[in-house]
This record gives structure tokens, C-alpha cells and sequence, in this order.
């Protein structure tokens, strides 16, 4: 690719809003003539790092038809890691704003589950939102319950949304925390991101097939992850991938800064090798007897630092 740069154009500023393998799809914000957007098939040098979906790049487009070539990555403000299938974590997007947390009370909530989420918005930088789908189901039986589960995450500073993905009036909420930012949806398989993904973005948007013909790109090109663009202002960037961003390879050290109130008291414990477990003059302990932090939030933190270990080598291995 790098023996075609003499017949490079003018330097230019993008996104990227698809990565196809080899190549990406860059959308720059001024077209030909200054004419709207521009949506360019890319390949990247191969002493870049590994571009994402939602980079800031620097590319070139070529004089005649064909491929540019990004050239510089921007810093990104943050970026998501999952592991690949031999355990290296691996970029697979950049620069989220926001992190929408996805729970309904089908399948049943769990707030080990949901801590997980947050710890990895909470380590990657990214500030998370709750959002509470499918509140037509919640009946009287279970309405205390999903309740407290709220309060428990309000009391922290985490926004909670409660909406329905089948219910488009009720849905203004969350298109106000949509707007003007790039967010992803993450949450258990079966809480309704689909249904929600569908909810905001128009169809136009989801058509691949649209995206192909403008880009040049076979139809058959497996997609890993893609930034669509929503009808208020902001983008989402979503993949199978992303859905399932999760917690990978922490030790309990990280996995405390990722408990907002338990970093809050680290230190303060009496012995300075405190475990937080049983020890006396803990300051985790005694906050959660006095009931400045949830008990519920500390059991999960222990609940999830004992699995920790066990994870990295059961999975990953
Ligand atoms: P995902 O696995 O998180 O992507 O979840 P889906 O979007 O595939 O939804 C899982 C199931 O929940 C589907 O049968 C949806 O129709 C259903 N569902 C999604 N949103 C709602 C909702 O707001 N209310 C109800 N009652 N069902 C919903
Ligand atoms: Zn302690």
C-alpha cells in the first residue's frame, strides 16, 4: 500500500465508523467540494496500532478512485478491550462518552452482574448510565425490589433510566442521554439491547447492504463493529463484540478502584494490609455496618475478587 503515496492527496481528519480486517471505513466531516460527509475505504500503515471503531485519524485520500490510507491515530480518550480467542485483550473501540448498562427484571437482575459492568466503565474511563428495559413487566410483586435496586445505584451517582423498548413515547429519556455523545449498549444476552438499538436508530442507519454500495465493499465483508449516527445528534457504536464487553484480566486492586465508594475509603483501614474480610478497624466493614455503603455492593466486591483468579485461567487458557 505504501508504494502508491506519491499519489496521495491533501491530509485530512475522520473517524472510523467501520473495521473490515485489512481495511476501515473512514467518514470525514467535509465531502468533495465541501459537500456534506464522506465515507472512504481505507487501508491503515501497518506501524499504526490497531485502529477501532470511533479512532480519530489523519488520512490521505488517493488522486484517482481506490483506497486511501490512514496515516496518524489521534490519543483516544479511552477504549474498550475484550480478549481474543488466546486471551490478549484487544481494542475494539475508542473514544465512548458513555456506557449504557442494560438490565430488566427478565432475565432476573442481578447486581453482581451489573457491578461488573460498571468496574469496567469505572477502569476504562467511560462514565455508565443504567438503563432499566422492559418496565412493563415490572408488577406489584416485584416493584420494591427493582426499587432498591435503583436507589443502591442513584445513591453512587449513576444515572437510571427506566423505559420499555417497546413502549417509543416512553423512550424521550433516553434519547436525552443519547444526544451529542458516542455511547455504547452493554448488558446480559436477552435484557433488550437489540430492541433498544433498533428504537433509536433509524433502519436506514442498520442497512449494511446501504453501506457496502457506498464504500465499495463487497456484501458479503464481515463487519467487526460499526459507529452509526443518531437522528437527536451523538453516535452509537455497536458489534456482538461490544454487547458483551466485560471484566477481563483485573487483579482485586483494580477491581476496588473500580467500587467508586470503595476507593473513596481505601487507606483508611487500620492495618495497612488490611484484606477488608475480617480484620478490625477495617473501613470497609465499618461503613457497611453503619450503612455509609451498601452491603449488598461490598458482598458483590468480595463475590467478584474470588473469581477473579479463577477466571483469568479457566477461560483464557
Ligand atoms: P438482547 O439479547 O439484549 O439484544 O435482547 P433482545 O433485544 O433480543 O430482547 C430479548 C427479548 O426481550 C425479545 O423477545 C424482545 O422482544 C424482548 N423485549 C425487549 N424489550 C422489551 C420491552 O421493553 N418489554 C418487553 N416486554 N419485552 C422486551
Ligand atoms: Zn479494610
Amino acid at each position: 500500500e505504501d508504494l502508491v503515496a506519491d499519489d496521495l492527496g491533501d491530509e485530512q481528519t475522520g473517524i472510523i465508523t467501520a473495521h473490515f480486517g485489512q481495511q476501515v471505513l473512514v467518514e470525514s466531516p467535509d465531502g468533495p467540494n465541501g459537500k456534506g460527509k464522506q465515507l472512504r475505504r481505507c487501508h491503515f500503515r501497518a506501524t499504526l496500532e490497531q485502529l477501532v471503531v470511533g479512532d480519530r485519524v489523519i488520512w490521505q485520500s488517493p488522486q484517482s478512485e481506490g483506497l486511501g490510507v490512514v496515516v496518524a491515530i489521534d490519543p483516544r480518550d479511552n477504549v474498550l478491550k475484550r480478549p481474543d480467542p488466546y486471551g490478549n485483550l484487544k481494542p475494539v473501540a475508542a473514544n465512548v462518552d458513555q456506557m449504557l448498562v442494560v438490565f430488566a427484571p427478565l432475565p432476573t437482575p442481578s447486581s453482581t452482574l451489573l457491578d461488573r459492568y460498571l468496574v469496567a466503565a469505572e477502569l476504562s474511563g467511560i462514565p455508565a448510565t443504567l438503563v432499566l428495559n422492559k418496565a412493563d413487566l415490572i408488577d406489584e410483586e416485584l416493584r420494591p425490589f427493582i426499587d432498591d435496586m435503583k436507589a443502591m445505584y442513584e445513591r453512587l451517582g449513576y444515572p437510571v433510566l427506566e423505559l420499555s423498548a417497546h413502549d417509543p413515547a416512553g423512550l424521550t429519556p433516553l434519547h436525552e442521554a443519547l444526544k451529542g455523545k458516542t455511547c455504547v449498549f452493554v448488558g446480559q444476552s436477552g435484557v433488550g439491547k437489540s430492541s433498544l438499538v433498533n428504537a433509536v436508530l433509524p433502519d436506514a442507519e442498520l442497512d449494511v447492504g446501504d453501506l457496502s454500495a457506498n464504500s465499495g465493499l463487497g456484501q458479503h465483508t464481515t463487519v467487526t463493529a460499526r459507529l452509526f449516527h443518531l437522528p437527536t445528534g451523538g453516535e452509537l457504536i455497536d458489534s456482538p463484540g461490544i454487547r458483551e464487553f466485560g471484566l477481563w484480566h483485573i487483579s482485586e486492586e483494580e477491581l476496588l478502584h473500580g467500587y467508586r465508594e470503595l476507593s473513596e475509603l481505601a487507606g483508611y483501614c487500620k492495618f495497612r494490609n488490611c484484606s477488608h474480610r475480617n480484620e478490625p478497624g477495617c473501613a470497609f466493614l465499618d461503613a457497611a455496618d453503619s450503612g455509609a455503603i451498601s452491603e449488598e455492593r461490598l458482598a458483590n466486591f468480595f463475590q467478584i475478587a474470588d473469581t477473579l483468579d479463577e477466571e483469568g485461567r479457566d477461560r483464557y487458557q
